[in-house]
């Protein structure tokens, strides 16, 4: 089936500088925990996304001098010529498939903290280095911008060298100095580099002619410029300083990468912020340049996308987390398949790899991060390899992204699900506020199966071990999925808390499940991640008094992982929920808990009406003990594996469920790994300069 052709916009290319684009679809600059730590799995990636026809492929940041060095986040380096290999491992897969490949070179200043280098940073003005750390970055002197600009220049002579078609000047993220040098809120010169908008804006201005005198045109140079720093008349705003500097660079630059600032607020989840929402920011910049001007918005709508290049807002549409969820978005827009597209869910389980350095992986694509070390192609899977046939058990996450593998493979599948729906957990937890687009989770894969004649499903069929065995089924899967418990037993509490075993104590699938709650309500939060913020929303909401309370320092602390911490708080607090932090649950009476103070154990007694526990999962395995229990019953009915995937083998993220589901269908029937590892590894080279005392 051919596009249709009102997409066809999208298919132009578009003239950057001296470059061309061959579409609209640019992949802006993202981080992935892999960088020049993994190196071909970082290029392998991107490769990928070239061939799903990205028309430029960016790299995450890549710092470029021992002073501004982003360690320990795992990024891209151009220090020096050692590091132009790894870079052009990245310019090759890209080129194989017909796309451009961009450099964001980032110098950290006081965000950067030097922690392989243990240089002193530098920034405009002295100042505390970011992140509550110990330590000043000093103000930088005439000298230092000199060297500054030299340096980076240098950079952009590298990134040629690796094979880069476009480079970028990075003012974006409150992660670089050149947007610390714009800011009014970190630039309190004197000289010409301080003061007014244009002072401010003048060493971005010398590193664009820099750079551009110093490529020429064998690249072209981007710049990526935050035009709201959302923190209102102390920084950058997008109808104050912001549009001045566009404006005062307009046509200096062969491509205008705008977005706002800091990421947080630039890479929002679908919790807190809709497909789009920066539209509002840098609408104006096109009016104000003839470059092109990309943007994000995490666009996954193809008609949304027309729109943007139809009304003028953007010539590109820029992706990071789409592209992430999706490789082949464009292609499949490209081939009339959007009913195909991955869409990203907006919960930012990528970013939450960049965190906790570690490469990316992603809640709706479980091949990313996978493309090098498993040979995990996000299009291609192998066919079967034998007439095996496999029952799955339970349709949540793992249980469809396992059914729908499977059957790409070609291996005939049941999957049954004792609801009348698929989707598992998903059902539930997307109708939580703000937790909608999660339902993407499900409804792709659905999509998927429903075409796949050899995945048949059998709805409201609650299976137990007679029935598995009475099917015959070479292989059986278990999906079951997990309940919470109702004992408060978690990582606090490693005993049931006592008084937890009443009537009025309630788990979060109770309260899911239209439990009624009287209030005051308590919620405890062992768990960290979203579900205990989003009852005290969804509670608070149906007008209850809530007191959320948490042993740890903050509210769902796990979120700063995926940058919504802030957020969460903040709603919980404008919402009028209470917040009790650094505090356990000691014991549940009556009408009232107590709460023990987790550093000095201090008591006090709080009125509650009613307790949701929200401490841990347990599997739903029972069928599984009840099947494995009985290994002759299992050979008498033919049924050579039983195994569990998902929640019922451990209960996790989301991600990890599909993974699951995922990683247990590519195995299938596959021989097992030759050593213990059962990926590939990329052993950094030992240098031979050795002994060296
Ligand atoms: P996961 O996140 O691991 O995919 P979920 O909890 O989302 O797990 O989904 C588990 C699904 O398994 C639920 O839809 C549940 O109804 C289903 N299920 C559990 N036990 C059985 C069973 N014995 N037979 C059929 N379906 C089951
Ligand atoms: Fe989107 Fe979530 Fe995947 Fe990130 S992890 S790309 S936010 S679906």
């Amino acid at each position: 089936m051919g596009r249709d052709p009102h997409y066809d916009v999208l298919f132009e290319p578009v003239a950057i500088g001296p470059v061309t684009a061959r579409n609209r679809f640019y992949q802006v600059p993202h981080c992935n925990g892999m960088g020049v730590q993994y190196p071909s799995a970082m290029a392998a990636m991107r490769g990928i996304k070239a061939e799903g026809g990205w028309a430029v492929i960016c790299t995450e940041e890549c710092d470029f001098h021992v002073t501004g060095d982003v360690t320990p986040a795992i990024e891209a380096r151009l220090w020096s010529e050692q590091d132009i290999p790894i870079m052009a491992r990245m310019t090759e897969a890209v080129h194989r498939h017909g796309a451009l490949a961009g450099c964001e070179l980032v110098y950290g200043g006081p965000a950067g903290h030097n922690r392989q280098s243990r240089e002193i940073p530098m920034a405009p003005s002295a100042m505390p280095v970011f992140g509550s750390e110990p330590g000043n970055a000093r103000a930088m002197d005439k000298t230092d911008i000199k060297n500054f600009r030299r340096w980076h220049r240098q950079a952009a002579l590298r990134a040629r060298d690796a094979g880069f078609d476009i480079v970028y000047v990075y003012a974006g993220h409150n992660l670089c100095l050149m947007q610390h040098f714009i800011s009014r809120r970190f630039n309190f010169r004197t000289d010409e580099y301080g003061g007014g908008i244009e002072n401010r804006t003048r060493l971005m201005r010398e590193v664009i002619e820099d750079t551009k005198e110093a490529v020429g045109d064998t690249m072209a140079v981007a710049v990526r410029f935050a035009v709201d720093e959302l923190a209102g008349d102390q920084g950058i705003t997008a109808d104050g300083d912001g549009a001045a500097v566009v404006e005062i660079l307009a046509e200096l630059p062969d491509l205008w990468d705008v977005n706002v600032s800091e990421w947080p607020n630039d890479s929002q989840t679908a919790r807190f912020a809709e497909e789009g929402f920066q539209e509002a920011f840098i609408g104006f910049v096109k009016s104000k340049t003839s470059k092109p001007v990309v943007g994000v918005g995490r666009y996954t709508s193809a008609d949304r996308m027309v729109s943007l290049v139809n009304k003028g807002v953007l010539d590109m549409i820029g992706a990071a987390r789409p592209s992430i969820a999706d490789p082949f978005l464009p292609k499949k827009i490209e081939e009339g398949r959007i009913e195909d597209i991955r869409e990203c869910i907006g919960c930012n389980i990528c970013v939450s790899g960049d965190f906790m350095f570690m490469p990316m992986r992603c809640t709706q694509n479980p091949t990313k991060g996978e493309e090098w070390r498993r040979g995990w192609h996000p299009e291609r899977i192998a066919p079967k390899e034998s007439d095996s046939s496999v029952l799955i058990v339970g349709a949540g996450p793992a249980g469809l992204e396992c059914a729908r593998a499977l059957g790409e493979r070609g291996y005939p599948v049941s999957l049954a699900e004792a609801g009348t729906e698929l989707g598992g957990h998903i059902n539930t937890v997307s109708l939580l506020p703000g937790l909608a687009s999660w339902a993407r989770v499900r409804d792709y894969r659905v999509g998927q199966i429903q075409n796949m004649p050899g995945v048949e499903v059998f709805l409201d069929s609650r299976l137990d071990a007679e029935h598995v065995r009475e099917f015959g089924f070479d292989h059986v899967v278990l999906a079951t999925g997990s309940s919470w418990v109702g004992d408060g037993i978690g990582e606090t509490h490693r005993r049931a808390i006592p008084g937890a075993d009443q009537d009025h104590v309630l788990t979060p699938d109770d309260v899911i499940g239209g439990a009624a709650v009287s209030g005051p309500v308590i919620i405890f939060d062992d768990d960290y991640y979203f579900m205990a913020s989003v009852l005290a929303e969804k509670l608070r909401g149906e007008g209850q008094d809530v007191i959320y309370v948490t042993p740890a320092a903050d509210v769902a602390t796990w979120t700063h992982n995926t940058m919504e911490q802030g957020r969460v708080q903040t709603r919980l607090l404008e919402r009028g929920v209470a917040v009790r932090t650094a505090k356990s649950l000691a014991s549940i009476g009556k009408g009232d808990a107590e709460l023990a103070c987790v550093h000095t154990d201090r008591r006090e007694t709080v009125a509650a009406g009613s307790v949701v526990l929200v401490t841990m999962r347990v599997p739903d395995d029972s069928l599984y003990h009840e099947l494995t229990g009985d290994q002759a019953a299992l050979d008498a009915a033919g049924i050579r594996s039983v195994t569990r995937i998902g929640d019922c083998l451990a209960p996790g993220l989301i991600a990890a469920a599909v993974y699951g589901g995922h990683k247990y269908a590519r195995e299938l029937d596959a021989p097992a790994p030759i050593d213990n590892v059962p990926f590939r590894r990329e052993i950094l080279e030992l240098s031979n300069d050795w002994p060296v005392l």
